[in-house]
């Protein structure tokens, strides 16, 4: 369909949740950040406009999924239950999980959790990478509606421990030096993983992103992203 400029560029609905930072978040009334950058290059690229909405995470998967929503962009990691609804570019990000706790905390790696009170984000990896460990109804995993929201609660003491995205755990503790915490980081009890665009299963957008991300990884624009955000 064309739009007012005459060009076919078609705007697509984008859903994430903004509190992710360097990933996703509010700045001055906007949703900024790492994969905001990203989405707008790739999509650029396959020639199509996008709008991103701060839908918060269980509406961005209800609603591509429902197909209300064209793209999913959240940091959200390609894996095999999310590969049965829907569909994923090719990995653009790795990243693992990782401990955030007061700076005088004992724990020393993810076993070091047991019997402690985690906070973790409804519906993440870092909920399954915690219940993989420790049981999946155990009343130790406190499920927030953020990331935000977990480290709150440690903040208030309501939990020991956040298992969140390592990239995320890292800028809050950069950001927070007032809170006394620090990152803990275990590659033996917890494996890289990979970030992924999401459609809707089948959607004809997959393989147009998928060539306009290889487009900007060869020629550079995804470095010059990646440095903006995280430094060389
Ligand atoms: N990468 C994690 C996941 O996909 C966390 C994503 C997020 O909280 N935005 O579950």
């Amino acid at each position: 369909e064309a739009n007012s400029n005459g060009s076919d560029n078609k705007t697509l609905s984008v859903g994430t949740e903004a509190t992710f930072a360097p990933f996703e978040f509010m700045k001055k009334g906007k949703v900024t950040g790492f994969d905001v950058d990203l989405l707008n290059a790739v999509a650029k690229e396959a020639g199509y406009e996008v709008k991103i909405k701060n839908t918060g995470w269980d509406t961005m998967m209800a609603g591509v999924q429902d197909e209300s929503i064209d793209i999913g962009m959240a940091g959200i990691t390609i894996n095999k239950k999310r590969l049965k609804t829907y569909d994923f570019s090719h990995p653009y990000f790795e990243s693992i999980n990782m401990i955030v706790a007061p700076k005088d905390s004992p724990i020393e790696n993810a076993k070091d959790l047991k019997d402690k009170r985690i906070g973790v984000q409804n519906g993440t990896t870092g909920q399954m990478a915690s219940e993989a460990l420790f049981g999946e109804n155990n009343k130790n995993i406190l499920k927030y509606e953020t990331s935000a929201m977990a480290f709150m609660a440690l903040e208030n003491g309501d939990v020991e421990a956040v298992v969140t995205d390592y990239a995320v755990a890292k800028e809050y503790v950069e950001k927070n030096p007032d809170k006394n915490v620090k990152t803990i980081d275990d590659r033996t009890n917890f494996t890289p993983e990979y970030y992924g665009i999401m459609f809707h299963k089948d959607s004809k957008l997959k393989a147009k992103f998928d060539q306009a991300l290889n487009k900007i990884l060869d020629d550079g624009t995804y470095t010059e992203i990646y440095k903006k955000w995280f430094g060389t």
